[in-house]
């Protein structure tokens, strides 16, 4: 049985999905105005190895996230280099897949843009009105009572009225909220910026709302899983629980994930402080494989603290795994058919219990840390037990063990792996044929197709050899 902290109730609960054998899961994405940084990363990294172990356990997941593309920031980013907000947006956006397939992450299944769902917006506002849960000012902007909904605080674990104590500086002169903890819905248009016609006023969506609504749209009124980074608890996630249980009048979402900070001499990573790194500035030192690693290698809800010595570490533990499945391949292409024998069955046995203790630690409410600790054991276990007398039956077994245990931490990547060696020498083959009939174009695209997956070709008299770069 899997389990899973939830920030809702402070504890370690089993995971039950509404729909059996179904996973409805949520994270907040980005606001791109930049590219991402690695502390934005974790929370992609770590969700989608959730997402990975699920998928592993059987689970039909639908996960959505969402890129936040108008905000503040975007529109003060557009207009510092003179271009549109959703310039800027959709420029960041291509960047963040670039740098997510890099790190190995999945693509949701669904990543709307905020910008795209305005009208599901103008509804869900409509009815919390209508439900005496919001109401427009007189300049049109339109607030969440927060006072209305009686379960407020019930994520963060804050009292209301020691919650407006501490937020009475965010009620500024001039603004027309009635408490210090209502929020904004819609907000007037400024003068330059982005806006949209609403029964209210021309302007756009507050934040909040935007993620109430693109979950409702995509996953439902109610969903298994709801997650992001622990910034995101208050007032983020206490905000969109008051606006969807408000609106939709069922419990949002059953289990609420928080990762904990990527910190830089431990102080939370940020762009407002200036300590951070760009992914794109860590993939030009390391694959990003290893910076995946590298965040795998502590529990989620644990502090983790960016530095040289850890990634280097990271890269040698990475590299340790990557030559033992490379070994394993290589013993694999001479080794015979034949199956299994009796020892070997026996070794196969014990290699389980790696695959068990994997499954312990991910169950454990995704320890990622004890799960890479396993995949240590079976990678030493591969090189202990493995030579050329082993048969082709029992190399792959371990490979497919091994393969099946990376591929759920999203560590050994496509370049490393996926390019198998039946795979160049049908594509060499092929290249031979194209030069024979003088289509050498075709031949040089193979070349190049083969060098951009890191082999090297070369032509000698004996034929063609290739290596891995
Ligand atoms: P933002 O673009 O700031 O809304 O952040 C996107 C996601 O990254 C959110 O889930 C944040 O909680 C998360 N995040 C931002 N900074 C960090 C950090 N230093 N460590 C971990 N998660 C972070
Ligand atoms: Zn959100």
């Amino acid at each position: 049985m899997m389990k899973l902290y939830n920030t809702l109730t402070r504890k370690k609960e089993d995971f039950i999905p509404l729909d059996e054998g179904k996973v409805r899961m949520y994270v907040c994405g980005p606001t791109v105005y930049n590219y991402i940084h690695i502390g934005n990363a974790r929370p992609m990294i770590v969700f989608d190895t959730v997402r990975r172990y699920m998928e592993y356990r059987g689970y039909e997941v639908n996960f959505v996230s969402n890129f936040t593309d108008v905000d503040d920031k975007i529109i003060a980013k557009a207009i510092e280099e003179g271009s549109s907000a959703e310039e800027v947006a959709q420029r960041f956006i291509r960047e963040c897949k670039k740098d997510m397939e890099g790190m190995n992450v999945m693509p949701a299944t669904t990543h709307p843009l905020a910008t795209n769902e305005i009208d599901g917006m103008i509804d869900m506002i409509s009815q919390l009105i209508e439900k005496g849960y919001a109401d427009p000012a007189k300049d049109g902007t339109v607030y969440f009572r927060t006072r209305k909904f009686k379960e407020y605080g019930k994520l963060s674990h804050k009292n209301i009225d020691d919650l407006q104590a501490g937020h009475r500086d965010i009620k500024v002169t001039g603004d027309l909220k009635e408490d210090a903890l209502d929020f904004v819905l819609w907000k007037q248009k400024k003068e330059g910026e982005p806006y949209w016609e609403s029964p209210w006023c021309d302007g756009r969506p507050g934040w909040h709302i935007e993620c109430s609504v693109m979950s409702r749209k995509y996953l439902g009124d109610e969903i298994d899983i709801h997650a992001g980074g622990e910034d995101l608890i208050f007032p983020h996630h206490e905000n969109e629980i008051a606006q969807s249980e408000a609106a939709n009048g069922v419990e949002f979402s059953k289990y609420w994930m928080h990762n904990a900070f990527l910190n830089i001499d431990n102080r939370k990573m940020s762009k407002s402080m200036g300590n951070f790194f760009t992914v794109r500035e860590v993939s030009e030192k390391y694959e990003l494989q290893v910076l995946r690693f590298f965040m795998l290698s502590a529990h989620y809800r644990s502090p983790l603290n960016f530095s040289a010595d850890l990634m280097e570490a990271a890269k040698s533990g990475l590299e340790r795994i990557v030559t033992a499945a490379e070994h394993i391949r290589h013993l694999l292409k001479s080794a015979d058919d034949a199956s299994a024998t009796e020892p070997e069955a026996e070794l196969l046995e014990r290699a389980r219990t790696y695959t068990e203790k994997f499954e312990a630690a991910m169950d454990d409410d995704f320890n990622t840390a004890d799960a890479v600790s396993a995949v240590f054991e079976l990678v030493k276990f591969c090189n202990t037990h493995t030579s050329q007398e082993s048969t082709g039956a029992y190399l792959k077994c371990l490979y497919e063990q091994l393969k099946t245990l990376c591929d759920v931490l999203g560590i050994l990547s496509e370049k490393e792996e996926e390019i198998l060696d039946g795979e160049i020498e049908r594509l060499i083959a092929e290249r031979q044929t194209a030069r024979k009939e003088k289509n050498f174009a075709r031949a040089d695209e193979i070349r190049d197709l083969l060098l951009q997956k890191g082999i090297i070709l070369k032509d000698t008299r004996e034929g063609v050899q290739w290596k891995r770069a």
